[in-house]
């Protein structure tokens, strides 16, 4: 089948909620990826960072082959031997003290959401109905009803109300906002480490330190999504490692499974988590040992493999030679290890031109809203690449 033809099958039979670029891809190997003709890329968003171990890891590849012979799902009615070892090494390796393994980002975070508040009524003494969760303007935390009604994306939002009150939004990096914002009934803070999808929003140094002092001062769970920005991608395992601080409720997905599959967890730092009873929460894949068989590789992969340090090293390299570009029609770099955000001044036109043309150049990334481009390869990327891709995207944008 030609490209035309794949792509015609997805714009005729297939929702409209993505607006991908026209490449049909088939194969992918470490920070590459081919399309049905053949044709080479580098892939610089890594599935939005669910790909930080390489695409395909043979490691990665092993484990699934061998648990899938084994033993793929047995429901959370019964034990599985992979359980317990994940619970234990994702532990070990965060300092949790508890973990809650669910399948999407987005029901980790709707865990979250209903873990505090049965926290907030149970051991804090909220009255019935009243917990409040303090969120960040521009956040992304995913997609379900509950989550988009706290968005302040219009997109993500129009048409799909009424929403689930118990939310208050204030302005990202503000820990002034923050303190102002909070009552008798606020029983948590849900916020990202850096801001991937508004485009690499990098808070004001010492942000997270003093929302930490603040939610502790006023009894509130301080939750970072770290979805996106953990398990190496800003070159730390954890975001907030870059602010020596430990949040009490972190979540984690995307890179969880290396891209084998989905997996996305909530790990607890205090005991909020032993506020859920059985049968108040669960989920049918959840846990799954095939799951768990994955996870388990796909951290050993990151820390075996040098991958975190290489995002600190890489990205500090990538950074530096991406703003050495100069071109009159870029108005920021910024980034934190392989999160990087390249933002363009308005007049440019637009990021997603710039997109088409460095796919045509073996370049493939992705516009986040109109005028930004964030390069996140895999973290396993190595310096000729680096050079090679700077190159490309000097002279993209120049032409
Ligand atoms: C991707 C993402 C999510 C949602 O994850 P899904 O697996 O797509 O549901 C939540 N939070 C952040 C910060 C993300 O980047």
């Amino acid at each position: 089948m030609k490209q035309d033809e794949y792509i015609r099958l997805e714009e005729e039979l297939g929702a409209h909620n993505y607006k991908p670029l026209d490449v049909v891809l088939s194969r992918g190997k470490g920070v590459w990826v081919w399309d049905v003709d053949g044709n080479k890329y580098l892939d610089c968003l890594s599935a939005y960072s669910a790909v930080n171990q390489g695409h395909c890891h043979p490691r990665l590849l092993e484990t699934l082959m061998e648990q899938a012979k084994k033993l793929t799902l047995t429901s959370r009615a019964f034990r599985n031997d992979q359980l317990g070892p994940f619970y234990k090494e994702l532990c070990e390796l965060t300092r949790s003290h508890k973990v809650l393994p669910m399948n999407s980002g987005a029901e980790a975070v709707e865990t979250v959401i209903k873990t505090v508040r049965k926290w907030g009524y149970r051991a804090k003494g909220v009255p019935k109905d009243k917990a409040e969760i303090i969120v960040c303007e521009n956040n992304f935390h995913g997609r379900t009803i509950t989550i988009v009604g706290f968005s302040t994306d219009q997109a993500s939002r129009d048409g799909f109300g009424p929403f689930t009150p118990g939310f208050k939004i204030i302005p990202y990096g503000d820990p002034g906002a923050l303190e102002a914002a909070i009552t008798e009934n606020t029983v948590g803070f849900l916020v990202e480490p850096i801001q991937g999808e508004a485009g690499v929003i990098i808070p004001p140094e010492g942000y997270l330190k003093k929302a930490k002092e603040i939610c502790e001062k006023h009894n509130i769970v301080l939750i970072l999504d770290e979805i996106q920005t953990g398990l190496g991608r800003t070159g730390k395992l954890l975001a907030e490692e870059h602010e020596g601080i430990e949040s009490d409720l972190s979540l984690v997905g995307k890179a969880l499974s290396g891209g084998f599959y989905p997996i996305s967890a909530v790990l607890s730092n205090t005991e909020v988590m032993s506020v859920l009873q059985p049968g108040e929460h669960g989920s049918t894949f959840g846990g799954n040992p095939l799951a768990c068989a994955v996870a388990r590789t796909a951290i050993k992969v990151l820390i075996e493999e040098g991958m975190i340090e290489n995002a600190a090293t890489m990205g500090a390299y990538f950074l530096e030679c991406l703003k050495q570009i100069k071109n009159s029609k870029i108005k920021e770099v910024r980034g934190k290890g392989l999160l990087i955000g390249m933002e363009f001044h308005a007049e440019a036109g637009g990021a997603r031109q710039y997109c088409e043309k460095l796919k045509e150049n073996g370049l493939l990334c992705k516009e986040t809203h109109d005028n930004i481009i964030r390069f996140a390869p895999p973290l396993i990327i190595t310096k000729d690449v680096i050079d090679w891709a700077v190159e490309r995207i000097e002279t993209t944008i120049k032409a």
